[in-house]
């Protein structure tokens, strides 16, 4: 970490990021019904999703971290799924409704130059949000976090999206008013996928979808570093919220005592519990297994 700063920066950085999409929502959504663009209004849109969904995550991210307790013996991790698939279908839906504006307009021919004052609307976009990339990127790299690292992408994202609407409030300014309605057209679908990948994440999530190959593998290396087990009868895993849930059964020899094979089992949890990240739940079972005389 370069700068004391950074430190602050890493709890500040979320305000920035909803101060600036309030900002844009409104200026955007002001000036492009101002001017009667149709592009504009649906950048917009692009920014309340983005604002959006930014609140409901900072709220999920509080829910799900709550301990355990009696009502739920499993956390609160789920919370996300549910928060962002909301999300997610406001945005199908929102995208969907422009879409079909936008097309309408399109096949009647009910399209009007913008005034060529939303130009300056979707540039103050453009910079806003390429300054956020920036500032949210340096945040993300200095206090190592993947999570601020993808809000900071979302950002440059949103730039291009305005870059384009920019382009399409251009064209339009300057005698191809077609090209308003075709910028909307583009954002729309923009907003429409985000949706789509916020739900189908969520669905995902909500199943209790498989751990990957990767993180069986990372456990099965593990367990197999410690003495005394000869070897993992079977192992499952799934994800709650942002947590793996891991049942482990290994084999151990049946001339064990219960008080070793207690030892085994704690000094497992601890490896796994180290060396393992985003563990919440571990399971631990033994099978003797009988051993032939020579062998380990
Ligand atoms: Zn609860
Ligand atoms: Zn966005």
């Amino acid at each position: 970490m370069r700068h004391d700063r950074c430190k602050s920066c890493y709890h500040e950085h979320v305000w920035y990021s909803i101060a600036n999409n309030v900002f844009l929502v409104l200026y955007k959504g002001v000036m492009g019904v101002m001017t009667g663009c149709q592009a504009l209004i649906a950048d917009a849109f692009h920014s309340s999703a983005d604002l959006i969904a930014s609140i409901i995550t900072l709220f999920s991210l509080k829910i799900s971290e709550k301990p355990p307790d009696a009502d739920h013996h499993y956390g609160h991790g789920k919370i996300q799924f549910l928060s962002s698939s909301i999300v997610g279908l406001i945005l199908l839906v929102g995208g969907i409704f422009i879409l079909i504006n936008a097309l309408s307009s399109v096949v009647s021919g009910t399209y009007a130059e913008p005034d060529p004052i939303a130009l300056l609307g979707a540039a103050v976009s453009v910079l806003m949000n390429e300054f956020l990339f920036r500032y949210q990127s340096c945040v993300g790299r200095e206090n190592n976090s993947p999570a601020i690292m993808a809000n900071a992408w979302d950002n440059r994202s949103d730039a291009f999206s305005s870059t384009a609407v920019l382009i399409g409030i251009g064209l339009a300014t300057f005698g191809l008013p077609i090209a308003d309605p075709l910028a909307a057209i583009g954002v729309s679908m923009v907003v429409a996928k985000i949706g789509i990948d916020l739900i189908l994440e969520a669905i995902d999530g909500l199943m209790d979808a498989s751990l990957g190959m990767d993180e069986l593998k990372v456990i099965h290396a593990v367990v197999n570093k410690v003495p005394g087990i000869r070897g993992v009868s079977y192992m499952r895993g799934r994800t709650m919220g942002d947590r793996l849930h891991v049942e482990v059964d290994v084999m151990v020899p049946d001339t064990l005592k219960v008080y070793e094979g207690d030892l085994i089992v704690e000094l497992l949890r601890q490896r796994i519990m180290t060396e393992v990240e985003h563990m919440g739940e571990l399971e631990i079972f033994l099978s003797p297994v009988e051993i032939t005389e020579g062998a380990g």
